[in-house]
């Protein structure tokens, strides 16, 4: 049994969608992961083409609701980003909420800044290989960052 202080490094993949960059939520969103204690490792902001949307959304290309996600993927710009830390991957859904805005808390990205399923602002990895596959995915190598934070001891147990 894994002693609950232990420390799980792991990686995630958040994305704001182009109805968050429209809305100038990036700083916002970007401000509630670091406020948590989370590291930024990775950060661009790019137009994405449907060829890298259709392997990011592998999953749901037989879908209904498919074509209009390509679409509005599509629409403008997203900012996509890499944060790292202790269970980030979990934290993160928490902290983005549910995929439905009506179903998401209050205090969650989603429940903060959203109403509908098709305009719900952000993106983040919803397992830990979901998260490998998607970095790999996003980002070269080189365009991660490893740095140490220097209050990583007040984040974490020493
Ligand atoms: N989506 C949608 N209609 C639906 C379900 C999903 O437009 O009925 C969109 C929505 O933008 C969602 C994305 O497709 O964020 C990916 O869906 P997924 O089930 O993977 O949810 P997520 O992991 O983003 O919470």
């Amino acid at each position: 049994i894994a002693n609950v202080s232990t420390v799980v490094t792991e990686r995630t993949l958040i994305a704001v969608k182009p109805d968050g960059v429209q809305r100038r939520l990036v700083g916002q969103i970007m401000q509630r992961f670091e406020q948590r204690g989370f590291k930024l490792v990775g950060m661009k902001m790019l137009q994405v083409s449907e060829e890298l949307l259709s392997q990011h959304y592998q999953e749901l290309r037989r879908k209904p609701f498919y074509p209009s996600l390509l679409h509005y993927m599509t629409s403008g710009p997203i900012v996509v980003m890499v944060w790292e830390g202790h269970n980030v991957v979990r934290t993160s859904r928490i902290m983005v909420g549910d995929t439905n805005p009506a179903e998401a808390q209050a205090g969650t990205v989603r429940g903060d800044f959203s109403i509908h399923i098709s305009r719900n602002v952000v993106h983040a990895s919803d397992s830990v290989e979901g998260a490998q596959r998607e970095i790999q995915l996003w980002f070269h190598r080189k365009e991660l960052m490893d740095w140490d934070c220097y209050d990583h001891n007040s984040t974490y147990q020493l």
